[in-house]
């Protein structure tokens, strides 16, 4: 497997991971609210960036581009991988109010920058998901950030377990 391919196959398999930890926290909020926080103009970045596209891809082969909606149903978001990393970033306040103690809100908040913080400086100062040609980016310096975060969320989900045990 190319490096390239390598790092695609851990940022989806992380996003993927990632995403259902943040759905346990956030679904009980999230699905009885009746704001809307995400809009197509956002969902628009996972097809113009050449990685999500990628991921998406690879990670969400069935899924359906809406013209007027993006990615929006009336039950969330249809995009189980290659979603921009702002989309997990948001917390809003009754979230972030509602966790039970200091704790939980910064493994919440930790969770949430998982995506950008392992995306960053993917050549030059560019991050990974604003790259047009997958070909500059630098690999070593990928791979450790993918490797970090997997090691983050792994530790984020043995507390989030034994704080529910
Ligand atoms: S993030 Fe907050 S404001 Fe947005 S849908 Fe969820 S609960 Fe509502
Ligand atoms: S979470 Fe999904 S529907 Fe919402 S803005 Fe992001 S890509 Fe679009």
């Amino acid at each position: 497997m190319s490096e390239l391919n390598a790092i695609i196959e851990s940022y989806g398999q992380l996003e993927i991971e990632m995403r259902q930890c943040m759905q346990q926290v956030c679904e009980p909020f999230c699905g009885r609210c009746q704001a809307t926080c995400c809009r197509p103009v956002y969902c628009r970045e996972s097809l113009d960036s050449p990685f999500l596209a990628e991921v998406h891809r690879r990670f969400a082969p069935d899924a359906r581009w809406d013209a007027a909606l993006g990615w929006l149903t009336s039950t969330g978001c249809r995009l189980a991988a290659g979603r921009p990393p702002v989309c997990y970033e948001f917390l809003c306040r009754t979230i972030l109010d509602a966790q039970p103690s200091p704790q939980a809100r910064s493994r919440l908040e930790a969770l949430a920058v998982l995506l950008t913080d392992a995306g960053r400086r993917a050549a030059g100062r560019r991050h990974l998901v604003e790259l047009t040609d997958l070909d500059c980016i630098n690999a070593g310096r990928l791979t450790k950030q993918l490797a970090l975060a997997r090691s983050l969320l792994d530790g984020l989900r043995k507390e989030l377990r034994s704080n529910q045990s």
